[in-house]
């Protein structure tokens, strides 16, 4: 362990060399080290959005939601087990940036008169347009995305775009909240240790540098893709963008795990398993979670139940009509698919198993 003297109030603690910023667990302070001169160096925009939801609250907040998702709300109380829970502040840059964008293209041209036949010299239309957007871009200030479960994909744009960036414009993702809440960028207040209501609080690790850098590439990215959705052949795309702030956010979230037990004939073709929950400890919306049943349950139900019927059809062929034999050929091809499907699955499936491993911070 390494200790250091705050830079602001002077008492000394352990810290980790790990951090790039340094939180005084007695005043509050954050301040960066230089690595090579020793020269501390106080923040100053380092805010918290306190979390409207305590331990106690997360029950509810799990019925409402199971309620309104499962079939049968009466069995709720048995086929549901709430496992475990805990909430987490993450450190995010929130990077203020203005971004505009220019663009051009052509598009195929409607054809105004049915029955001519298009003339393809004059068959296109050049577009071109140009927008801007206004953002506050989060940022995660943790080495990994992967720590916690369901933190690298929390950006759903409104247009019809194709996200692998794990930022996000701040005020549009973190589910709407409840009428008498402020936006949650509204919310922050100076970061004091009194404010986090005993949450873990997750430590800065990354530098606004390349936080700045993944922001600018996002929204980039994110503008590309966008004006790809408005125009056939995209020609040019140019997006420039502005940085007017940046301020060092801990927001806090809560996870829930929970386990699937139906009492119902469907038990034999569900797997037992934890799954998870992600719910935005100031807006109280549900970012993220595992369904009781997934995809592959279903494949299994799939497989099953043709099986059962293609062995009932090879019995038929045998003792009935022989074109029953058919039906066999197609079940069992059917079968065939839904174990391939299985067995691809699997070999995605590490990633969701590394997420198990996470456990609750102590
Ligand atoms: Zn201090």
């Amino acid at each position: 362990m390494f200790e250091v003297s705050c830079a602001s109030c002077q008492a000394s603690f352990d810290y980790n060399p790990d951090d790039y910023i340094h939180l005084c667990p007695f005043c509050s302070a954050g301040f960066i080290i230089d690595p090579e001169e020793g020269a501390k160096d106080l923040i100053g925009d380092h805010y918290i959005i306190p979390s409207t939801i305590q331990k106690e609250n997360l029950e509810g907040i799990f019925n409402d939601w199971i309620t309104k998702r499962y079939h049968n709300p009466g069995k709720i109380k048995s086929e549901f087990n709430i496992l475990g829970s805990y909430g987490v502040l993450l450190p995010y840059w929130v990077i203020s940036a203005e971004a505009h964008t220019f663009w051009s293209g052509h598009s195929a041209k409607k054809n105004l008169y049915p029955g001519r036949v298009r003339d393809l010299a004059s068959g296109f239309l050049k577009e071109e347009g140009r927008f801007s957007r206004r953002y506050r871009w989060a940022i995660l200030a943790r080495k990994s995305p992967k720590e916690h479960w369901g933190l690298e994909r929390l950006h759903h744009p409104r247009e019809s775009v194709n996200v692998d960036w794990e930022g996000f414009p701040l005020d549009e993702t973190m589910g709407v909240q409840d009428e008498g809440l402020k936006a949650i960028y509204e919310a922050k207040v100076p970061f004091k240790y009194e404010q986090t209501n005993e949450i873990a609080v997750a430590s800065i690790q990354t530098r606004e540098t390349s936080a700045v850098a993944r922001a600018k590439d996002q929204i980039n990215e994110y503008h590309r893709r966008m004006v790809k959705t408005k125009v056939g052949t995209l020609y040019e795309h140019r997006t420039e963008i502005e940085v007017v702030g940046l301020h060092i956010v801990h927001i806090p979230f809560w996870y829930i795990r929970y386990s699937f037990s139906p009492n119902s004939l469907f038990k034999f073709f569900t797997t037992v398993r934890e799954r998870r929950i992600l719910i935005q400890g100031y807006t109280k919306a549900v970012l993220d979670a595992e369904l009781p049943l997934n995809n592959s349950d279903k494949v299994m139900t799939n497989m099953v139940v043709c099986g059962i019927l293609g062995f009932i059809s090879l019995t038929l062929s045998v003792f009935i009509h022989p074109l029953f034999y058919i039906l066999f050929v197609m079940f069992i091809i059917i079968v065939g698919l839904s174990t391939w499907k299985i067995i691809n699955r699997e070999k995605i499936d590490p990633e969701i198993i590394k997420g198990h491993e996470n456990t609750e911070p102590a």
